[in-house]
């Protein structure tokens, strides 16, 4: 009992619907089966009378006498004579369901026509999935009609091209025929047989049919909206929920005959081909999706190795489909969709446990697709009531599926966008902080290359030798002080100095006496000057240039005058001898103007020198010439 149980479930082919629902609905299976085996039967079958049907429509299941065929020997002729071998039983159930074993069933179900008119019905065997299903009309004693098909023979075999079978049936006033069936299939058999009247056929199948195309139509449009999404987007995920939306719709439609009819009408070798890629492809894409959308590859190994585990087996299940037995496929598909979905639910729950919004979009989609799958089984089985929303259940939560995930995929992108934005602003602040702690850096290295160039300028502008500014450093100050007066005019002076003999020093005393006096002399001149703007420099030799900012010429002849006594008055002591000198110096004076010449007041203070020289030495004398008329003067000589 327990192999039994394990053959129906794994290759039970009637209910292919993906993931733990096969389990489920196997399982239901052999108990309905084994239900059924029980009622060891007599073996005429319930004559059904078919001039008036309620509801235009009526099961035959529970009017059925069936027997099993293991050797697949028996033909028609051996059937109708009632000598076969076959241990016929009458069946208790609305939709009778017989696993996998034996491949080969009979069903006779007797019908008579007790009015006085003729009738026309149909004889509709609703499980599309049968691989060879042969009906004949057997009337008093012979076949008087006779069809071979079944999904796996050309859609043409069919007396009617529907996607389940459809047999027209005659029976003319007062008639009565045996109708036999044999089925033969390598998946699971059901026989949800019924009996219609023409018209509320044809009524019932346009509502099915249009919820067939509603349903093809919602997947479709989801699928190619996802595609763009995917082109845009170049998200991995919309490629995996694009990919599991076709093969989920693949494996519903050839569930329902629909493949079959309308894509590969001439080619039912894909029949059986078709449930198994698409199972073991949606196994491989959905097992993808999960991986991407709910970014498993952030989760832990255990996790990541499951999901890529997954969709290995899936791809490689779909890969042996081409090759090995279906009957092994089968099982292979199912044990990959049970442990795949349970494990896919599982971790959606377990994602969503520890707070994850995108898990909780995965999981309700997944119970909706899977709460589909239950409720159609359900309703198989007769455990709820065969209606039109029962009966598309799965449909129903295959299409809630696909719209939740497609609305769930939006919602993510857009949780990304805000993520980004996040991030973006993050970063903006460091950059901001970075740049402002940068700026304050610089600032202060600035600063500090600022003073540290100033003291390079200073120590570049200072004379070796006497420690004043030199000559470079007067040149510039005087042509920036020049340029700072000429905006606020005061009188500016300048001392032009010179030793007196001074080559003598040299002569008599050696270049390091002379370099002495010089630093002697320097001293003086710098004790000299204490106002902001002035200062001394070292002009050439042994001529030193006092520049007096804001000093007018009377002020300048006093500054002048107390160097020259200074200097005359404070000999330098050299290797204990005393060694007396002085000094000339020549005075000019001026207001600069803008674009005035600002060499002449060198020159003039130059030329007063000379004249000091000439007067004898030892003395000073101011230049007269009033350089701001522009036109130069005499020269006054101070008295030594
Ligand atoms: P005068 O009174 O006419 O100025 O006579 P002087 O000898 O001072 O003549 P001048 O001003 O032309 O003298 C320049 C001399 O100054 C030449 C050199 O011996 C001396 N001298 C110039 N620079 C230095 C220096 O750096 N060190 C020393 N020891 N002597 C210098
Ligand atoms: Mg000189
Ligand atoms: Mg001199």
């Amino acid at each position: 009992m327990a192999r039994l149980t394990t053959d129906r479930a794994l290759f039970d082919k009637a209910y292919p619907m993906p993931r733990i629902i096969a389990w489920i609905s196997i399982l239901l299976g052999f108990f309905l089966s084994f239900s059924t085996s029980v009622a060891a039967l007599p073996v005429s079958p319930d004559t059904i009378e078919v001039s008036a049907l309620e509801d235009g429509q009526r099961s035959l299941g529970a009017a059925l006498v069936y027997a099993a065929d293991p050797g697949a020997e028996a033909a028609i002729s051996d059937i109708i004579d009632e000598g076969n071998a076959l241990e016929w039983q009458r069946s208790a159930v609305a939709t009778p369901n017989f696993g996998v074993s034996p491949p080969v069933h009979w069903f006779a179900v007797s019908l008579a026509n007790e009015s006085a008119n003729p009738v026309q019905r149909l004889l509709q065997m609703d499980h599309p999935l049968i691989d060879y299903l042969d009906v004949y009309v057997v009337r008093d004693g012979r076949v008087v009609e006779a069809y071979n098909t079944g999904d796996a023979r050309p859609l043409a075999s069919r007396p009617w091209e529907h996607r389940t079978f459809v047999f027209p049936l005659e029976l003319s006033a007062e008639d009565r025929v045996e109708v036999y069936l044999r089925a033969q299939t390598d998946g699971a058999l059901a026989v949800p047989l019924r009996l219609w009247d023409k018209q509320a056929f044809f009524e019932h199948d346009q509502d099915r049919l249009a919820l067939q195309m509603l349903f093809v139509g919602i997947m479709a449009a989801l699928a190619i909206y996802n595609s763009f999404l995917l082109l845009a987007t170049r998200d991995w995920s919309y490629l995996w929920y694009v990919l599991s939306i076709i093969t989920i719709s693949t494996v519903v439609l050839s569930f329902h005959g629909i493949t079959a009819q309308f894509v590969w009408a001439d080619h039912p070798r894909f029949n059986n081909l078709t449930l198994v890629a698409g199972i073991s492809g949606n196994v491989f894409a959905a097992a993808l999706f999960a991986y991407t959308f709910l970014n498993i590859s952030r989760q832990g190994s255990l996790l990541r190795w499951f999901f890529i585990g997954t969709a290995a087996a899936g791809a490689l299940v779909f890969i042996a489909n081409f090759f090995l037995p279906y009957k092994i496929t089968t099982l292979l598909a199912a044990a990959i969709s049970v442990t795949g979905a349970s494990g896919a639910i599982l971790v959606g729950a377990y994602l969503w446990y520890r707070g994850d919004i995108l898990a909780r979009f995965y999981t309700t989609a997944w119970f909706l697709l899977l709460a589909g799958s239950v409720l159609i089984t359900f309703s198989k089985f007769g455990i709820l009531p065969h209606n039109l929303l029962l009966e598309h259940a799965q449909q129903i939560g295959a299409v809630a599926e696909g719209l939740l995930l497609s609305f769930a995929l939006a919602y993510r992108m857009n949780l990304e966008r805000k993520r980004r934005f996040l991030a973006q602003a993050e970063l903006l602040h460091v950059q901001r902080e970075a740049n402002r702690v940068l700026e304050k850096r610089v600032r202060e290295r600035t600063n500090e290359l600022e003073v540290a160039n100033r003291k390079l300028l200073e120590a570049n502008a200072v004379d070796g030798l006497t420690k004043v500014k030199n000559r470079q450093f007067f040149d510039e100050m005087l042509a920036h002080e020049w340029s700072k007066n000429a905006r606020g005019p005061s009188e500016m002076s300048l001392l032009m100095i010179d030793g007196d003999h001074f080559k003598r020093i040299n002569d008599s005393y050696g270049h390091l006496c002379g370099d002495a006096c010089l630093q002697h002399l320097a001293r003086i001149y710098q004790g000299a000057v204490n106002r902001a703007g002035d200062f001394v420099a070292r002009y050439g030799g042994e001529e030193f240039t006092v520049l007096l900012c804001y000093t007018d010429r009377q002020g300048a002849a006093i500054v002048a005058e107390r160097i020259r006594k200074q200097v005359a008055d404070t000999p330098l002591e050299w290797e204990g001898q005393q060694i007396q000198f002085t000094v000339s110096i020549g005075v000019s004076s001026c207001i600069p103007a803008p674009h005035s010449d600002m060499k002449r007041l060198i020159r003039e203070a130059d030329e007063a020198l000379y004249a000091a020289k000439h007067g004898g030495r030892n003395q000073v004398v101011v230049s007269e010439a009033d350089l701001n008329m522009d036109e130069k003067g005499g020269g006054r000589v101070l008295p030594a």
